[in-house]
């Protein structure tokens, strides 16, 4: 990894810790920004963030945003490293733009040990790697959902959170068990919410799509039912330990957001996130439509040859327009604190299978920008809420557990540069992960990342 130093003249900026965004020059130095000088002044750059960071027609192409954070990704170890590991997993997420990732627990085994969590995080080939991991703990040992996992000594080794993301804890007397001992020990709960028993066998949202195509229903109230009962529990605990922290990842239907907001507004510490997939994707993909979700469509397609693409089997499913666009209301009303990957990686074998045997999950880490800023040409989203979503939305959920997002003069030189008017289209050859289960392939897409610095150092050139 190389440290020179770059100045990027008259580049469109945005910083969303200072909140200024606009025209400026930039300049680094080792591995530090050392000078950032606002064409029209600082005022300017604060008036033009809060009218949304969204650059006007001849402003510059190339953009600068700080390195982007994921609050969710899987890097598959151990016990995966066919799909990916953290090597490969880096390189994936540089080329994202990312510069930190948070890893999911449910690795084989599980990470409910300070062994396994170290595991997770540990580059097999010893080399250094171009970003900053930062692991989740399992919540329950084994992520059996019987046991509150030892997260003391988890967070004393690193762990950031606790979850057991994929198989959510249905026992609601050990979900507060779990929710008061993550609060001593100074983390968040993040769960997938989820009723096992009305989702069981589920293979799509349940609706026109899941009947055209016979696929098995995952209704939608399987999600916002379970969403409701932790938020819940949550008040029950909250009222005893009012450092209870819960977040809910991967939220994808429109009552589960409500339930949300209306908790937010009784004042209650409760935070969520959506991803690229479910905002921007609608169930009408399954048929072989590939359409953003916000642009309108006729209901009465038929599936197309392109129909029953597994890399669209994904947990929770892609669900209705309506509910991307709650999705999308989520993160505008600040509902929803995060856009998160939740990059799933599988091997060819465990996808090339039929719909309902394909494993469930989208690689999403490298597309996800790209997604995001679709919406944003669209006008669905304004770039100072994406970037915020991307940035310190996950920082604020990490409290001061990695350096703030900015880029101010004298912070890390953890950025990317992103060629906003340029567009690529995903495919085998120009993706960097291991796995390239993503039903993108093939779809032209607005936003190249040219660089990515870590610290200074060049994580992604391209
Ligand atoms: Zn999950």
């Amino acid at each position: 990894m190389t440290k020179a130093a770059h100045r990027f003249v008259d580049h469109w900026l945005v910083d969303p810790v200072a909140k200024r965004a606009g025209v400026a020059t930039l300049d680094v130095e080792g591995s530090q920004i050392t000078a950032v000088t606002w064409r029209d002044g600082e005022a300017a750059a604060g008036a033009t963030w809060e009218a949304g960071a969204n650059p006007g027609a001849g402003d510059p192409v190339r953009m600068i945003l700080p390195a982007l954070i994921d609050l969710h990704a899987h890097a598959r170890q151990p016990g995966a490293s066919g799909s990916e590991d953290v090597e490969s997993f880096a390189r994936a997420a540089a080329h994202g733009g990312y510069g930190s990732a948070c890893l999911m627990p449910n690795t084989e085994p599980a990470a409910d040990s300070v062994e396994i969590l170290d595991a997770m995080v540990r580059p097999h080939s010893g080399a250094a790697l171009s970003m900053r991991l930062l692991p989740i703990a399992a919540a329950t040992v084994g992520r059996r959902g019987e046991q509150v996992a030892p997260l003391a000594a988890l967070v004393a080794a690193g762990a950031v959170a606790c979850s057991d993301d994929g198989a959510p804890i249905t026992d609601p007397r050990l979900f507060a068990e779990v929710l008061a001992a993550a609060a001593t020990a100074g983390i968040p709960l993040i769960e997938h919410s989820e009723d096992p028993v009305q989702s069981a066998d589920g293979e799509a949202a349940d609706g026109a799509v899941a009947l055209r195509l016979g696929l098995r229903p995952w209704p939608a109230r399987a999600e916002h039912e379970a969403v409701a009962r932790n938020i819940t529990i949550l008040r029950e605990v909250a009222a005893r330990i009012p450092r209870a922290r819960l977040h809910l990842t991967h939220l994808s239907t429109a009552a589960s957001l409500q339930h949300v907001r209306v908790a937010q507004a009784s004042g209650l510490q409760v935070t969520c996130d959506v991803t690229p997939h479910h905002l921007a994707l609608s169930d009408a993909w399954l048929m072989g439509e590939q359409r953003w979700s916000w642009l309108p469509g006729d209901d009465a397609i038929s599936p197309s040859a392109a129909a029953f693409n597994t890399n669209l089997r994904v947990c929770p499913p892609l669900r209705a327009a309506v509910d991307g666009a709650a999705c999308r209301a989520a993160l505008r009303d600040g509902t929803a604190c995060a856009i998160a990957t939740d990059h799933a990686p599988h091997s060819r074998e465990r996808k090339e299978v039929e719909f309902g045997r394909a494993a469930n999950g989208i690689a999403g880490i490298e597309t996800s920008l790209s997604v995001a800023l679709a919406a944003q040409a669209a006008g669905e989203l304004s770039l100072a809420t994406l970037v915020a979503a991307l940035t310190t939305g996950p920082a604020a959920l990490l409290e001061g557990k990695l350096p703030a997002p900015t880029l101010s003069a004298g912070a890390p030189a953890s950025l990317v540069v992103v060629d906003r008017l340029a567009t690529w289209v995903p495919a085998r050859a120009n993706l960097l992960g291991r796995s390239i289960n993503t039903p993108l392939l093939g779809v032209a897409l607005p936003g190249v990342v040219r660089l990515t610095l870590h610290a200074g150092a060049t994580a992604y050139s391209g």
